[in-house]
Order: C-alpha cells, then structure tokens, then sequence
C-alpha cells in the first residue's frame, strides 16, 4: 500500500518532516497537502494500521496530546475554529495506513466544506440502528 510505512519512518527521524510535537510515544507534524494552513498530522509513534486495532491506552494518549495541541495551533495560526478527523480504511477515506488525527485548523470563509449534507433521517432506520449497536455491544461484553 502507498505510502504505508511512512509515518513509521517520519516517527523514527528517518524521513523528513516539519515536526511540531514530540514525546516517547506520539508525534505531530505539517501534513505536507494541508486542508489549511496549520494543518498537523498526529500519530502514536508505535504502528497501529488504524482505529480497529488501535488499543486504548494509546488512544487516550492520543487525544491528551490532541487537547494540549489544539489550543496552540488556533492560537498560532490565527484560526476560528479546528476540526479534528480520522479516516478508518479506503471506505472512509484512509490513504497512509498508519493511525492520525488531522487536526485542522479553521477559518470563517476557508472554504472547506462539510462532508456530508445533514437532513433529517428515517426514524425507524436510525431506532433499527441504535438496535444493531446496542446488540453488537451486548454481545462484546457477554
Ligand atoms: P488520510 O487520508 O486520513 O489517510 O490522510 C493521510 C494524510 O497524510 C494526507 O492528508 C496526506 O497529505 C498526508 N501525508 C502523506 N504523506 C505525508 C508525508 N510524508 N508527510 C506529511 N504528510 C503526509
């Protein structure tokens, strides 16, 4: 897969990158095709392919560091606002195969737009939902 190892690479120092943030187990740095200025990648050093088998202790790292660095990269970038994204295999749009936040820093009238339309639902389609996760849970912990 294109690219899958990278981040690897990135997080050992052995491909470059405009790093940001360190510490012994994650890692920030410049997305170089940013969705705007300021847009930062942050990764758990160890690979997890993405959150399927990603384990929980990295993933409360993970957004300890994203609540630390949010606040710094509005600031220094001047931003209104910041999204934060996380794309799990193709379907979902995962290009490097290797866990991320994007952390995106945003501005009224940057132009990026929603990516999806939200309009009301079918209520009996999102009760059979709810129904579905409910069972699925019930059955994790069984
Ligand atoms: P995703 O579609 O969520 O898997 O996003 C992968 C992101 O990694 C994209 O936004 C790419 O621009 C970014 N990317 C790919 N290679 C590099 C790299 N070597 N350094 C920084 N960002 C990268």
């Amino acid at each position: 897969m294109m690219g899958d190892r990278i981040f690897c690479r990135i997080a050992r120092r052995e491909a470059p990158a405009e790093v940001v943030y360190e510490d012994e187990k994650s890692m920030a740095f410049m997305d170089i095709n940013p969705a705007t200025p300021g847009h930062t990648l942050l990764i758990p050093k160890a690979h997890f392919r993405n959150i399927f088998d990603l384990d929980e202790e990295t993933a409360a790292h993970l957004m300890r560091v994203a609540v630390k660095l949010a606040p710094v990269i509005r600031e220094a970038m001047g931003a209104d606002g910041l999204n934060i994204l996380n794309a799990n295999e193709p379907a979902a749009f995962q290009s490097v195969f290797h866990f991320h936040l994007h952390l995106i820093p945003r501005t009224f009238g940057d132009g990026i737009r929603p990516p999806w339309i939200s309009r009301p639902g079918d209520p009996a389609q999102i009760k059979a939902a709810a129904e579905r996760i409910r069972k699925a849970l019930e059955g994790r912990k069984a």
